[in-house]
Formats: C-alpha cells, sequence, structure tokens
C-alpha cells in the first residue's frame, strides 16, 4: 500500500510538473507575441536624494498587461524570459525605449534628467552587450551619462573577469554601473573591491525588516563599505516615514520607495517632479514629508 501510495505521489508529482511547463510554454508564447506586438510599455520610478539636490534619476521598471491574463508581474514574466533566451531581445527593446525618452525629455527642456535601466545577467554576457548600447545611445543622441545600469549580484557570480571586463568598458564610454538589490544574494563583499562600480542599492528586504536585530548594524555596515569605495548608496522599498527616517539616519543619501513615488508612465515624470518643486517651496502644506 505503501508503495501504492508512492507511485501516485509520483504520478501526481509528474503532471504537476508537466502542468508547471505547459504554464512556462504558454507564458512565453505570450510573451513573445507581446514583443511583437510592442506590448510592453516602461515605467519610471523616480530615486531621490535626500535633503538636496532636486531628484532627477528614474529606474526604468518593465510593464506588461497581458490580453487574457491581465497584468502580469515583472518578477513572473522576467523569469521565464530569462530561460528562454527572450529577455535578450526585450533587453534591447527597454534600452532602446529607455534612451528614446531619454532624449524626449532632453529635448523638451529636462536635461538633468537620467534614466537606470535593469540588466539580466544573460543580456550582459552577449559579446556585443557594449558595442549595441553605445550605438543605441548614439542613434538617440543621448549622452552616456544620463544612464545607469543596474546588475545584480548574480552576474558577477556568473563570470566575475567577463563582468569586470564589460564595466571597464562601459565606464571608459561614460555609463555608470550599479548592482542592484545588494545583500539579497550570497556575494563576498570583497568582489564590490575588484569592480569599477558606481554605487549600490541595498536590496529591500534590509529596509523592510528594520525592526529585527541586527538590520540596522548591516544597513550601516553596507553604507561604510560603500563611502570607504566612494560609491553611491540607494535604500530600495521606502514605504513608510519612520523607514525613511531611519534610512537617513543610517547615512543613506538616495532613497526609493512607495512612500516616495511609485513607478508611474512616462508622461507623469514631469508632473510628479513639478509637484515636488511646489513641495518644497516655502509654505508648502504642512503634512508633506520634509525630504
Ligand atoms: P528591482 O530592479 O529591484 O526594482 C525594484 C522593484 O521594487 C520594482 O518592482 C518596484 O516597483 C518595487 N518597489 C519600489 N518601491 C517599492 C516599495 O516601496 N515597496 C515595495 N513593496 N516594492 C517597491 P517591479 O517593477 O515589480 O520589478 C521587479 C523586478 O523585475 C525588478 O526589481 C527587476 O529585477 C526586474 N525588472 C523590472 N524591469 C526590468 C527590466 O527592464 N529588465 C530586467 N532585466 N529586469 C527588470
Ligand atoms: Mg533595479
Ligand atoms: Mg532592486
Ligand atoms: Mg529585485
Amino acid at each position: 500500500c505503501a508503495k501504492q501510495a508512492g507511485k501516485n505521489e509520483v504520478r501526481f508529482f509528474a503532471s504537476a510538473m508537466h502542468g508547471a511547463a505547459q504554464e512556462q510554454a504558454q507564458l512565453e508564447r505570450r510573451l513573445r507575441r507581446a514583443l511583437d506586438s510592442g506590448a510592453f510599455r516602461l515605467h519610471y520610478q523616480p530615486v531621490v536624494t535626500l535633503g538636496g539636490a532636486e531628484s532627477s534619476t528614474f529606474e526604468a521598471l518593465l510593464r506588461w498587461t497581458d490580453a487574457e491574463l491581465g497584468p502580469v508581474e515583472p518578477d513572473r514574466f522576467i523569469p521565464a524570459a530569462e530561460s528562454s533566451g527572450l529577455i535578450v531581445p526585450l533587453g534591447h527593446w527597454v534600452l532602446e525605449e529607455a534612451c528614446r525618452q531619454l532624449r524626449g525629455w532632453h529635448d523638451a527642456g529636462h536635461e538633468s534628467f537620467r534614466v537606470s535601466v535593469n540588466v539580466s545577467p544573460l543580456q550582459f554576457e552577449q559579446a556585443t552587450f557594449v558595442d549595441d548600447l553605445t550605438a543605441t545611445l548614439e542613434r538617440h543622441g543621448v549622452s552616456p551619462a544620463a544612464l545607469t545600469l543596474e546588475l545584480t549580484e548574480r552576474l558577477i557570480v556568473r563570470d566575475l573577469s567577463g563582468a569586470q571586463h564589460k564595466m571597464k568598458a562601459l565606464r571608459a564610454c561614460g555609463v555608470e554601473v550599479w548592482i542592484d538589490d545588494l545583500g539579497a544574494g550570497q556575494t563576498a563583499l570583497s568582489y564590490l573591491l575588484r569592480l569599477p562600480l558606481s554605487g549600490v542599492k541595498i536590496d529591500r528586504s534590509f529596509v523592510q525588516t528594520l525592526d529585527d536585530t541586527g538590520t540596522g548594524q548591516m544597513v550601516q555596515a553596507m553604507v561604510a563599505l560603500a563611502r570607504a569605495l566612494k560609491l553611491g548608496v540607494v535604500a530600495e522599498g521606502v514605504e513608510t516615514p519612520e523607514q525613511l527616517r531611519s534610512m537617513q539616519t543610517l547615512g543613506c543619501e538616495q532613497v526609493q520607495g512607495f512612500l516616495l513615488g511609485r513607478p508611474m508612465p512616462a508622461e507623469a515624470v514631469v508632473p510628479w517632479v513639478g509637484g515636488r518643486a511646489l513641495e518644497a517651496q516655502p509654505g508648502a502644506q504642512p503634512g508633506s514629508e520634509e525630504l
């Protein structure tokens, strides 16, 4: 009987696997179609500099609404795009669209606007990545200084010397490289020493567990390391005024999160910046956070 139960379990497991594989294949088909039909959009989330300079960096975040599935979260479709290789053409589209948007903003007089783009390991590892990127910037007449790339620790673990080489090339042409989701992976921090980085983004999980013993000290340690290496620091996922105050106390100079601004369509960005400028004026309504 135990044997029989085991068999059933195996059969159940096999059919669940089959179902998951089918679902994956279906998702990939839909992704491919979405790419062909231009169904992807970029939203932009502000990265805010505390106590000073007008914020003008925005992280580009992919958005996709499927006709039948409805809005699909990046955390669901990015892995599918990565495992199918679709992330390469999709990543191309993201860079193309981000540069087109930057050019539009710069032409409209917002010369200080910068965009930060997430890049998947597979995309970054393409032999022509750096050449393609510089060609895209040139085609749109966008200065490399207006672009930041966000890479994850995953990539560095996969191929440290390859990553070093490409990052150097990017830095040489003026594109900034940041490490995203710092602390979420298993990178030895010593890796950071060997990469020509401009900054690090501290993973959202730290901000969200600030009440736990030790989290504050870890953030402080990351900030201290970044300072020693002369890197910028962004705290991700700030949702409450308390979290904002804590991150400020811990020495984070830049923050990103729903409290400061949600990801928004490109056309909402200029009005958002205008609204913040108004808030910053003396006599602004009490209650709007003093940042
Ligand atoms: P990420 O690069 O770490 O982006 C930050 C994520 O945190 C975004 O999720 C953003 O909407 C979310 N977020 C920002 N502030 C808050 C907050 O205060 N609270 C909470 N709970 N969440 C916040 P999103 O847009 O769903 O993207 C998820 C991930 O998908 C990104 O994480 C990134 O790894 C990936 N992704 C998004 N767009 C792209 C892309 O164009 N290319 C690649 N390769 N990956 C992308
Ligand atoms: Mg990111
Ligand atoms: Mg992140
Ligand atoms: Mg993430």
